[in-house]
């Protein structure tokens, strides 16, 4: 009830698009009549959280933020959303994002911007009576970061405990470090994706957004292993994940990327960043300069391979089989033209573009396949870190703390995410567990966060250095 009454208070936000009320209440009596009766209770038993609405939920619109999608109610759910609910959890809702997941401020979905509650915290009120005169009061809000920016939204002003996000190239992580919380994107094929509707899918992966590490690790421990719906999920058996007290940083190797220390980076996190180095060095902890030496070509190799299967998932949408269908009946060809001219904005539209370009026939071997080939080089230089003997990356998340959004749109999307995902992206390239962690307030009180990388598949290692840093 409590939790409900918060949606409604901070509706501003926008950070639902279905709020989930009657599912909610009537899953809160059944946990309540379990727990009165006596009987076993999940994990998650009574617990409420929330899903980006990118993730199919059974009898619940599902919509990606998209004109495509509005009015399309999957008959199945995902499997992350299917876990989460043998446990117990109570659905909230389905939470905004930036149309299809492309983006990194939660700014260009069909419902609108999703505002970061931090806008509303007292230091930064402060700051914006400070404004010259003549702005207008609210027009200074700040961005959430996105593309989850609505689940961090609704994890960060206590609608739900735990959210879904997804993270491609860092839509979990990077809204997780402008709304102070804990983003978890767990390695390539620990967690199924069937359900989530697709933006890249060999990047994609279910992100978890929650306010503590503790409280992540129970979410993933409940999300991972394999899924026969996801061939690309891990075979093998998944221990709980339960997470010690770390006590001993002594025998660990950080490695601390030395092409992460673009000119681009605020001072403040950069600052954070090398303060979090001296810790672990203070505490015994070998800290080392390390190299990827491909970084540099992360974002443009990410672009050819997004929007290449961007090009590729998109042809689903068809006007035949889901949501939208413009009422044109001049020829075939014609009626599936003005579907998707209506039923995407300019960003899909603008992808979907570039992706077949890439994948012309006269293309493919320039661009498609040199993508994959650098991508493989961007891969290696993590393994050859990790065979080094790095334990976990130490890096920052984000350039800077969250921007107002009139600044934040001066900006087109593709610029943007090139800057933003600059830390991030790489990581979805290489399949490889990371965590961003809220690790200090800027001098305008908001919060910034820091970014740990660990080998893939172990996630719980990785999870364990973050709870000891939190
Ligand atoms: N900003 C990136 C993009 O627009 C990442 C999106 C994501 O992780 N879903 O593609």
């Amino acid at each position: 009830q409590k939790c409900l009454s918060l949606i409604k208070k901070t509706k501003f936000l926008n950070a639902y698009i279905t709020v989930t009320e009657e599912v909610a209440l009537k899953q809160a009596e059944e946990s309540e009549k379990r727990y009165k009766n006596g009987q076993s209770l999940g994990d998650l038993d009574g617990i409420p959280v929330a899903v980006k609405d990118n993730f199919s939920t059974s009898g619940i619109e599902t919509t990606c933020a998209s004109n495509m999608l509005k009015g399309y109610v999957p008959p199945y759910n995902a499997t992350v959303v299917q876990k989460l609910l043998d446990q117990g959890a109570l659905l909230m809702g389905k939470t905004n994002l930036d149309e299809f997941a492309m983006g990194s401020g939660s700014t260009d979905g069909v419902f609108g911007p999703v505002k970061n509650p931090w806008s509303y915290s007292k230091q930064f009120r402060e700051k914006r009576k400070q404004k010259p005169r003549g702005e207008k009061e609210d027009s200074n809000w700040l961005i959430t970061g996105g593309s989850s920016g609505g689940s961090a939204a609704a994890v960060s002003a206590f609608t739900c405990f735990a959210a879904l996000g997804s993270d491609t190239g860092g839509s979990t992580r990077n809204p997780a470090a402008h709304c102070g919380l804990v983003g978890v994107k767990p390695s390539y094929g620990l967690v199924s994706r069937h359900g989530l509707i697709p933006l890249v899918n060999s990047m994609d992966v279910p992100g978890i957004l929650t306010r503590y590490v503790d409280d992540a690790a129970i979410v993933l421990g409940i999300l991972a292993g394999h899924d026969p719906k996801d061939s690309t999920t891990v075979q093998d058996p998944v221990k709980p994940f339960v997470l010690p007290n770390l006590t001993d940083v002594s025998k660990l190797c950080i490695g601390i990327p030395k092409e992460y220390l673009v000119p681009e980076l605020s001072s403040e996190v950069r600052s954070l960043w090398s303060k979090a180095a001296d810790l672990f060095e203070s505490e015994g902890a070998k800290v080392i300069d390390v190299s990827l030496p491909h970084t540099s070509y992360s974002i443009v190799c990410y672009h050819v391979l997004c929007t290449s299967e961007v090009a590729s998932n998109m042809a689903r949408f068809d006007g035949l089989e889901y949501g939208h269908r413009c009422d044109i009946d001049v020829s075939t060809e014609a009626m599936y033209a003005a579907t998707r001219r209506e039923g995407f904005n300019d960003v899909v539209r603008g992808r979907i573009l570039s992706g077949n370009f890439f994948l012309l026939k006269e293309n493919y071997e320039n661009y498609f396949i040199k993508a994959q080939k650098v991508r493989r080089l961007i891969a290696n230089d993590f393994v050859n870190v990790f065979n080094s003997g790095v334990d976990v990356l130490l890096t920052p998340t984000t350039l800077s703390e969250a921007v107002p959004y009139l600044e934040f749109i001066k900006e087109d999307n593709r610029t943007r995410s090139a800057q933003d995902d600059i830390f991030t992206q790489a990581v979805n390239m290489a399949g490889l567990p990371a965590v961003s962690i809220p690790v200090a307030l800027s001098k305008h009180g908001l919060p910034i966060g820091l970014q740990f990388i660990g080998r893939a598949f172990c996630d719980q290692q990785l999870l364990t250095i973050a709870k000891w840093f939190e």
